[in-house]
């Protein structure tokens, strides 16, 4: 099933979220489907929980285009970052026509746990780091516009949030 995806200023954004339990339950391992569907259907890199209104901590990375395999991830936090710190542009599908310079770690290490419950442990220098971190961002109610100091497009709409004082 294909999820609506929320919106900025939507409140689920900024809600804190729950842990997720093991083995997991029907309502989770359902989530984890249709948020799999539903980012490849946005042609997304990278989805999590409460882009879709549900306040727990379940993300998606899917770089399958740079040949890297789906991953569901539960529970996902950084455990270590490395002290060099690149600038790339990003986007949210949560925050259309709005893009800009979001400064991260080039390298962390991600500790989460997968379906079935088994703790893993992964380093990453690359998009996966990225990704990561931004979802990871979004299951702690952190935005992109929380982070981006020099907007590529959709300063305009940014000013406009900040005048109604929703950001
Ligand atoms: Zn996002």
């Amino acid at each position: 099933m294909i999820l609506p995806i929320l919106k900025f200023p939507n409140k689920y954004l900024r809600a804190p979220t729950e842990p997720v339990s093991f083995p997991l339950s029907p309502e989770i391992k359902k989530l984890a489907k249709d948020m799999i569907g539903t980012v490849r259907n946005a042609d997304g890199i990278g989805l999590a929980a409460p882009q879709v209104g549900k306040s727990v901590k379940v993300i998606v990375i899917n770089l399958e285009k740079s040949g890297v395999p789906l991953m569901a991830l539960y529970n996902p936090k950084i455990v270590s970052k490395g002290l060099k710190r690149v600038e790339i542009e990003e986007g949210c599908l949560s925050i259309p026509d709005v893009f800009g310079m979001v400064k991260r770690p080039k390298k962390v290490t991600i500790e989460a746990q997968n379906e079935e419950g088994k703790t893993i442990r992964f380093s990453d220098d690359g998009w996966i780091a990225r990704v990561a971190q931004h979802e990871i961002d979004h299951i702690n109610g952190a935005l992109i516009i929380d982070h981006i100091k020099k907007y590529t497009q959709g300063a305009d709409i940014v000013k406009e949030w900040k005048e109604e004082k929703v950001i």
